[in-house]
């Protein structure tokens, strides 16, 4: 299937099935300064945010070319695909559970890739998103490991998805060629998948409001590559099979996935911005957390992502030159270690007390304790 009628068939269904695309009041551009994705990911909600600038229209997500941008809307909504499509087979307490939580969502990563950087760009020889990789390359990279199964083919994608489950993989391996194409391929599949395993234990650790504990979680056991396998074939193949799947979907009750995990059920005490965007507060509390957030001495990075999510509700231009290039520094310096040296962090928060009253005058009071917003996933 050619690029643009993936596309067309991914927007088709977020039509249908009515998921929304919200503005998260985040502006676009800080990523060239090292800033995360501050937009939050929203799966459970069925939600697709969008950076400030990106409204439907001009994004015209119907035609023009398949840019980037584009490209990481449509991962974002095979997330949510495969969320559904859980959500359907399993029912309402698929993400209630430990395992269950960290073999879904996990993948749906493993499939977001799969259907569309392994199924359509790679196949297109078009740049990817999560791989960088072309179908032209692959009888070279079977000569340097003749283990790699055919291109596209089940035993690939299955073995792509365990990967993502237990960091285990019988085809991807490392130092077998002299290939640099190959060797970056697999190297980021490796490193890649394992940093997923890390942020979904994270997200879950965070959603049951205990400390996050940094484990790397290995879902063993788990037939969950065959529901990757079906999903994408509905998606990719004749389109009978896929109106009627479309048809057959009820999306009743299914307005948050994670509604019964704890941070969505009680108030936590302990927030970390990583997963709580500044909008789930309600704007006494935003106040005392910037005021406390001011004093810190030592950040954490949860402590950097307010400040981030505070950051970005401003635009780019509205930043000096001087003062974006150090934030450059300053992110550089935080994705080594959060714990800023006092130098950089007191220059960090100088560069927040100066736009403070543009930050207030741009806080809408109406945006603030958004409870639906409790969980927002921020990481890369
Ligand atoms: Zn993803």
């Amino acid at each position: 299937m050619d690029v643009s009628s993936f596309l067309q068939r991914v927007w088709n269904y977020a039509e249908q099935t009515n998921i929304e695309f919200i503005q998260s009041g985040s502006h676009r551009g800080f990523s060239d300064y090292g800033l995360p994705d501050t937009r939050g990911f929203t799966p459970h909600l069925r939600q697709v945010r969008l950076y400030q600038e990106d409204t439907l229209e001009n994004l015209n997500l119907k035609g023009g070319q398949p840019s980037q941008v584009k490209l990481w809307l449509t991962h974002d909504l095979l997330h949510i695909l495969f969320y559904d499509f859980i959500f359907f087979n399993v029912g309402e307490s698929a993400f209630s559970h430990y395992e269950s939580f960290l073999e879904f969502h996990l993948a749906s990563e493993a499939f977001a890739v799969w259907a569309l950087d392994y199924q359509v760009l790679a196949k297109n020889s078009h740049e990817g998103l999560a791989i960088q990789l072309d179908q032209k390359q692959w009888r070279e990279f079977q000569k340097s490991n003749p283990k790699l199964p055919s291109f596209g083919s089940q035993a690939l994608g299955k073995d792509i998805t365990q990967l993502y489950l237990t960091g285990h993989t019988q085809y991807l391996q490392l130092g077998m060629t002299t290939h640099p194409a190959y060797e970056e391929w697999v190297g980021h599949e490796l490193r890649y998948s394992e940093k997923q395993r890390l942020y979904a234990q994270m997200w879950w650790d965070d959603l049951q409001l205990e400390q996050l504990s940094y484990r790397l979680p290995e879902i063993t056991k788990s037939y969950i590559d065959e529901a990757v396998m079906e999903l994408t074939e509905l998606l990719l193949f004749p389109s009978t099979q896929w109106e009627s799947y479309l048809k057959s979907l009820n999306f009743h009750g299914a307005n948050n996935f994670f509604q019964e995990a704890p941070k969505y059920q009680k108030k936590g005490s302990f927030t970390d911005y990583r997963f709580t965007p500044l909008q789930a507060l309600s704007f006494d509390q935003f106040k005392i957390s910037y005021k406390e957030a001011l004093e810190i001495k030592r950040p954490s990075a949860s402590d950097l992502f307010f400040f981030y999510q505070l950051i970005t509700k401003l635009p780019v231009s509205d930043y000096s030159d001087v003062d974006l290039n150090l934030l450059q520094n300053i992110t550089q310096a935080a994705n080594r270690d959060p714990t800023l040296p006092p130098s950089l962090w007191e220059s960090f928060v100088a560069i927040v007390r100066k736009k403070e009253t543009s930050y207030f005058k741009k806080i809408d009071l109406n945006q603030f304790q958004q409870k639906n917003l409790a969980s927002v996933f921020f990481l890369p």
